[in-house]
């Protein structure tokens, strides 16, 4: 009647998310290892070299990583780390030994340009950066002190992997972050504009990690064996991989990043039988796998996040994988990445198209666009949340966090979707400016900036295009100054130079004005629906 929705979960005594105030996330995780295992029981699997970590071997560099960082470099409570680095058994290391320290870590990803790290490097105010060696280069003109994850043939950066070897794993220091500290800056576009400095704290982390490990102790065993290959630099393989699923006591397979024959060699040679996914692989399963020499019979869940993943792939995936559960869930950098899951497979199947009901701790709001006025099942509105994993703003920007965070704590998604009668979410768009291309995110505003800076482009306007592989790709519109020839080709090439490959724009539209409103706004909605109908009477 308040037009409320609840989560249906309540966590027991010993489930419960820890309220110390004192806790940071680092402890937290490293408490809940599995102790009693920890000698025998692999962490961590590289899938290229077969290096293992024990659970041990893990507690251990994290604690000989931290003294280090304090001691030899004097990274402080408050520091902010930039790292830029593909997945590794490295990553998760480093991830909680900078937490440990209460130093603020800020990952990037390493297909990113020089000019996109230098702005989040500035932007974030880092002291210090991390970087693996082939990424170097790109932190060069930034002049940030760096050190190297591993040690490069060449030159005498100290690495990572050198400091972990010669510090001894002794307790923390005496300054120990509490759960209000900032832990993590990530980087999102929200709602609208370029992208902000999403701002996490500890307890963010600790609530998200507690929640992880609720709902995956729920399904899984410790002997389970996951396969990471979603970033660790996003929020979704920063939880999981990063910092959360250790507490579980399972074994994961690191990929430094995804592809296909290696994520089927590694599922064969590893018994994996859970992956956290993304849409566009698990397409990819089900057009390629039954052509393809492979044996997927170890796995027993697929999980997909971080964009829609639409009806006619879940059935095709269930047709081809019938032993296999496939779970959709829905979260944003703003939320630590959580928000909705399926609790089991019968309600997955019983919910097609949906991606679950809220997580415990949750509260979320279907509010019309027009009035702010909250709604009821089986109405479309924008998803507003509340929970413990909700972020505390945007870094230095108030105007963006006063426009996404209302005073009583609700976190508007800007995405359009409405719960039914049973409280499972439905996502059906994005009322936000944000695109999604293979999961990650563009923001149309910053390759608008771009269009505009060109001589000869007097205004532009960036839209998503549909695309089956990738979700969505880039595309522009253009308006070309007087006498202009610019081509097509130009202008996609124009911005390929500037920006991370997934930013890419792919297809370009000349006209003669952008559509805007009264006040200056881009009709997006109205060029996106001009686009579909041209693509449907071509
Ligand atoms: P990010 O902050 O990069 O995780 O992006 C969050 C956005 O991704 C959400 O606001 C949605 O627009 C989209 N998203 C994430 N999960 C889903 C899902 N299961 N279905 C539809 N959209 C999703």
């Amino acid at each position: 009647r308040t037009g409320i929705y609840n989560s249906l979960f309540e966590l027991n005594e010993h489930q419960k998310i820890p309220t110390n105030p004192d806790l940071d996330v680092a402890s937290y995780v490293l408490s809940q290892f599995p102790h009693a295992l920890a000698e025998s029981r692999v962490a961590l699997i590289d899938a290229a070299t077969n290096c293992r970590i024990t659970y041990a071997q893990l507690h251990r560099s994290i604690r000989s990583l931290a003294y280090g960082l304090y001691h030899a470099l004097g990274i402080r409570k408050g520091d902010v780390v930039f790292l830029l680095a593909p997945n590794s058994l490295l990553y998760p290391t480093m991830c909680l030994a900078i937490l440990s320290i209460g130093a603020i870590l800020t990952p990037a990803n390493p297909v990113n340009t020089t000019l996109e790290i230098a702005k989040q490097v500035a932007d974030s105010g880092a002291k210090i950066a991390i970087s693996a060696p082939e990424e170097l280069h790109k932190l060069i003109p930034t002049k940030v002190p760096t050190m190297l994850t591993t040690k490069a043939l060449d030159g005498d950066l100290l690495s990572v992997e050198e400091l972990i070897e010669c510090c001894d794993p002794i307790d923390f220091p005496q300054e120990r972050p509490t759960q209000s500290d900032t832990a993590a800056v990530l980087y999102s576009s929200g709602t609208t504009g370029t992208s902000k400095g999403v701002i996490l704290t500890h307890a963010n982390f600790i609530s998200v990690v507690t929640l992880l490990n609720w709902s995956v102790r729920a399904s899984s065993s410790q002997d389970d064996v996951f396969l990471c290959f979603i970033p660790m630099f996003h929020i979704y393989g920063l939880a999981f991989f990063g910092l959360g699923l250790f507490c579980s006591g399972i074994t994961t397979v690191v990929m430094q990043r995804f592809d296909f024959q290696t994520m089927l060699d590694a599922i064969k040679v590893h018994q994996v039988n859970n992956i956290p996914a993304v849409p566009p692989v698990i397409l990819t399963l089900v057009k390629h796998a039954s052509n393809m020499k492979c044996d997927l019979s170890s796995l027993r869940r697929v999980g997909s996040g971080a964009a829609p993943l639409s009806k006619e792939v879940t059935d095709g995936f269930r047709e081809k994988f019938p032993w296999v559960e496939l779970r959709q869930g829905y979260g944003l950098t703003e939320s630590s990445g959580a928000a909705n899951f399926f609790a089991t497979d019968e309600e997955a199947k019983a919910h097609s198209g949906s991606c679950g009901s809220l997580i415990p701790n949750f509260s979320a709001k279907i509010v019309n666009i027009e009035t702010g006025s909250p709604l009821p099942p089986n109405i479309e509105g924008e998803l507003w949340l509340r929970g413990p994993t909700i972020m505390k703003g945007y870094l230095r920007n108030e105007e963006a966090t006063t426009a996404t965070l209302d005073p009583e704590g609700w976190l508007m998604t800007g995405d359009l979707s409405y719960f039914d009668e049973d409280g499972y979410l439905y996502i059906v768009d994005r009322i936000k400016e944000l695109i999604k291309h293979n999961g990650y995110q563009v923001a149309p505003a910053e390759l608008e900036a771009l269009l505009l800076s060109h001589p000869e482009i007097v205004d532009a306007a960036v839209i998503p295009l549909e695309d089956e592989e990738a979700g969505q790709v880039p595309m522009a519109y253009v308006v070309r100054a007087s006498g202009s020839e610019l081509t097509e080709n130009q202008v996609i090439r124009f911005i390929a130079d500037q920006v991370a490959p997934y930013k890419k724009v792919r297809r370009v539209g000349f006209i003669s004005t952008i559509p805007k409103s009264a006040a200056g706004k881009i009709l997006r909605k109205q060029l996106i629906s001009q686009t579909q109908q041209q693509l449907i009477s071509s």
